[in-house]
């Protein structure tokens, strides 16, 4: 009887920490390599590290940053 209990302490303790782990590896990346920004000639939201940075300025693509100074 005192090995069932075992069993279902060790499956319970594997659970919890299998979630724990999960949680952890699902959060950390998304939070450091996934930062989001807004172009500022259209508002689309994309990755920083796939957007194109102009100074403080954020842009989807080459051209919506060149249209962007072409506009003012
Ligand atoms: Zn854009």
């Amino acid at each position: 009887m005192r090995i069932l209990i075992l069993i279902a302490i060790g499956l319970l303790l594997y659970v919890i920490i299998g979630n724990l782990l999960r949680r952890n590896k699902l959060k950390s990346p998304t939070l450091l390599t996934e930062k989001m920004v807004k172009c500022q000639h259209c508002g689309l939201h994309i990755l920083e590290q796939e957007a194109i940075q102009s100074g403080d300025a954020y842009y989807c693509s080459q051209e919506h940053l060149e249209n962007h100074y072409q506009a003012k």
